[in-house]
């Protein structure tokens, strides 16, 4: 018998693959062992000629839904002494073994959980090697049961002999659970805690449910009054909140999906997905208030099955904190901090080991972007381009905003689950615990600290203690030349490929010059950076207070583009304009900006999108998008002037600005403005990349920064650099806002950190 070493490779660990190699061994007929060594899965195998081709050929047509086959290699082996096939235990000290992601409910669970024979009827905590809580329940390594917090739960004989069986769909499923053995559900003492639930929220009442990762505050999302007194409760006036559905009827009575809108919210990682709203959705204006777009979520949990199957309606299911503070996801944190917002708690005694936010993500010029990468996505170690093999490990610590760490190991890099913004104290001290955490679980001992070039962001305070403290070299990366690098890193775009032009259309990010930057092009490989072109700044009165009051914005750019006496008077009523202009003039407190996103928001301004002070960052510029949504297409693109300035372009938005006025004074409809406003901005960032990258020899462009997470305008600079003839490189996997700061931060550190 012909005996063969078959390696596969890909995400092949902590899926199930040895069982599922196990199952076609005895199916092929065919004797060996399947082993995880480092991050591959080898197989021996001896048999029949037309037996081991059977055997590859299934590896990768028949892989288990999580697993993701990158490669097979084959290479014949000595002989196979033994008889049967075996499941060799892991090798110890392989980092990756078995720390993946939280998985939605399976069809196979389901239809157990269902089924009124099963030993599972109804079960809120079925899962097998396919699904289930995985990051959220590990608390150590190697990845068993007495390493998660499921340690606590004594398994009975029944799901001993299933987790046995290398035939059992559960087999080595260490969240395994059964109603004789496992977790449990509480809502103060009753005995179907999920029907007394829904009945609750159909009477109008407020819920806190413990999920995967963390509290739900849920309501019934079509009572107006019970997500009113939510929002009262949590003091969250604006901010939409996202909604589960129980399938796609209930989500088609709510928005309109595409199919791969559909097939984004039945993935395994089941996220919110931001859908647009039908105009006559049967659902409480206080759920998205002005938002043309919802994020809806499917049931992911055997719990959340139950209940919206018992509720029948579309359930609001926002994290469950305080206004800003991190979503809670102790139970003692939970009674204590949501006490005043919540009428009852659904919970359960196994306890989740750390805090996972759901993910989001949307459909934007037919690519899933992720938005928000958390429950369901982290932590999923992504391959680093070639020429990065060698890097050392680097510790990158990302910005003040949607903090996310992320650690390079062995050609990977590992970004972490969204940690929350660094201004609220609770999330600082999340911040220290998931570097501990995570270098703790992937075994991670950094040779080079990467931060961003703000040396006042507190990832960036808290690098240099940290690289004071080890003796290590600490690496700044300019803010846009990271954004930059995480669409190249992601793409794959290799170490010595050469340059690419980049753009940079962001909120704020510290520039090379000391000035505050946020609109750019740039000339980037992963070692170095260089600003072509930007927008004009101007002063941010007030600093901070700018970002979150548009009118400041607003006013500065008109002063720039028309002169004061020009400015619409009717604009300023009651705001404090003398007093703006005398910070400015003297440069109190009014940094400049080339920000994209401010721009954004001052538009908003302009057109009575946004209020004096916003309720949630971005409610000014989604309020822009979504009235140039409405808007017919083959708008007049509003045109931007540029000027250069040695060997720099600078973008005036002026001409924009005086059309803008011009339209709405002559009464043009705010969405007609708003659509050539996008078209404006894709036209002049397009163009201008374009004859750059001719300039510059490169056919290359990239595009990130926040404001890319605007589909519209998204969709407007795609087709212009289509037509143009460039590869383009846009996040995906890796959010194209702070979120993914880190990662490319990591990829320009350990870039700089090799020889070349
Ligand atoms: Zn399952
Ligand atoms: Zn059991
Ligand atoms: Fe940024």
């Amino acid at each position: 018998m012909p005996t063969e070493e078959i390696i596969v490779r890909g995400v092949v660990q902590g899926v199930g693959f040895r069982p599922f190699v196990w199952r076609l061994a005895q199916r092929f007929g065919i004797d060996g062992e399947v082993s995880n060594r480092g991050d591959a899965v080898v197989i021996a195998a001896s048999g029949e000629q037309a037996a081991l081709e059977a055997l590859v050929h299934a590896l990768t047509a028949e892989a288990p839904p999580l697993a993701q086959v990158d490669s097979v290699s084959r290479e014949l082996a000595a002989p196979f002494a033994g008889h049967g096939f075996a499941i060799a235990a892991s090798a110890p000290g392989t980092v990756s073994v078995g720390v993946v992601a939280d998985i939605a409910t399976c069809p196979a669970c389901l239809a157990e959980m269902r089924d009124p024979a099963a030993r599972r009827h109804r079960y809120a905590f079925t899962n097998c090697t396919d699904c289930g809580p995985r990051f959220s329940i590990v608390e150590g390594l190697p990845y068993d049961r007495a390493t998660t917090t499921m340690r606590g739960f004594a398994m009975c004989s029944d799901c001993r002999a299933e987790y046995d069986n290398p035939a059992d769909r559960r087999f080595h499923a260490q969240p395994i659970a059964c109603p004789a053995c496992g977790p449990r559900l509480v809502l103060d003492g009753d005995d179907d805690p999920i029907l007394a639930a829904a009945a609750r929220l159909r009477h109008g009442r407020i819920l806190a449910i413990k999920g995967i990762g963390g509290f739900h505050i849920a309501c019934d999302a079509t009572n107006e009054a019970s997500v009113a007194e939510l929002r009262a409760r949590k003091c969250r006036p604006s901010k939409p909140l996202a909604v589960m559905v129980r399938d796609r009827a209930m989500l088609e009575a709510l928005c309109e999906a595409s199919e791969a809108e559909h097939a984004a919210l039945g993935r395994p990682s089941a996220p919110i997905v931001l859908l647009r709203m039908r105009e006559d959705a049967a659902i409480a204006p206080s759920v998205a208030p002005r938002q043309n777009r919802l994020g809806v979520m499917l049931p992911y949990t055997p719990l959340h099955h139950r209940l919206m199957e018992a509720m029948s309606r579309p359930l609001v299911m926002t994290s469950g904190n305080r206004s800003s503070e991190p979503q809670i996801f102790r139970d003692a944190d939970a009674f204590s901090g949501l006490a005043g917002i919540v009428d009852d708690f659904l919970t359960h005694d196994r306890p989740i080991a750390r805090r996972l936010d759901d993910s989001v993500v949307q459909v934007a010029a037919g690519r899933v972007q992720v938005m928000r990468r958390g429950r369901g996505l982290a932590p999923v170690p992504r391959d680093l381009p070639a020429g990065f093999a060698n890097a050392p490990p680097v510790l990158a610590l990302g910005g003040d905003l949607k903090s996310a760490v992320c650690l390079t190991l062995g050609g990977k890099a590992l970004l972490s689950h969204h940690l929350g913004d660094l201004e609220e104290p609770a999330t600082q001290d999340e911040f220290e615990s998931a570097i501990a955490d995570h270098a703790a679980l992937f075994a991670h001992e950094p040779a080079a600290i990467a931060v961003d070039l703000h040396p006042g962001y507190r990832p960036s305070r808290f690098g240099a203690a940290l690289a004071a403290e080890r003796g290590l070299p600490m690496i700044a990366v300019q803010h846009h030349h990271a954004h930059i690098a995480t669409a190249m890193a992601e793409h794959g775009w290799p170490l010595d490929a050469g340059k690419v032009i980049g753009i940079a259309l962001d909120g704020l990010g510290l520039g090379e010059d000391g000035l505050i930057w946020g609109a750019e092009i740039l000339l980037c490989d992963y070692r170095t950076s260089r600003r072509l072109a930007h927008i004009k700044p101007i002063p941010l009165a007030g600093g901070d207070a700018a970002s979150r009051e548009p009118w400041r914005v607003l006013l500065a750019h008109l002063d720039a583009a028309l002169g004061p006496e020009a400015l619409p008077a009717d604009l300023f009523e009651g705001f404090p304009v003398a007093t703006l202009r005398a910070m400015i003039a003297r440069g109190i407190n009014a940094p400049l900006a080339s920000s994209a996103g401010r721009l954004f928001d001052a538009v908003a301004a302009l057109l009575g999108l946004a209020p004096p002070q916003l309720g949630f960052e971005g409610e000014a510029a989604m309020a822009l998008q979504a009235a140039a949504e409405a808007a017919p297409d083959g708008q007049p693109p509003y045109s931007f002037a540029t000027e250069k300035a040695g060997d720099l372009l600078a973008i005036d938005p002026a001409p924009m600005w005086r059309a803008a006025c011009a339209d709405r004074m002559a009464g043009l409809a705010p969405a007609l403005i708003a659509r050539r406003f996008h078209e404006g901005v894709a036209d002049v960032f397009a163009g201008l990349a374009l004859s750059l990258a001719g300039q510059h020899g490169t056919r290359t462009v990239a595009l990130s920064g926040g404001v890319f997470q605007n589909a519209l305008l998204l969709e407007a600079v795609l087709r212009r650099l289509e037509g143009g003839g460039v590869d383009i490189l846009v996040p995906e996997q890796v959010p194209a806002n702070d979120g993914g700061l880190a990662f490319g931060q990591a990829a320009v550190a350990a870039a700089r950190l090799l020889p070349g």
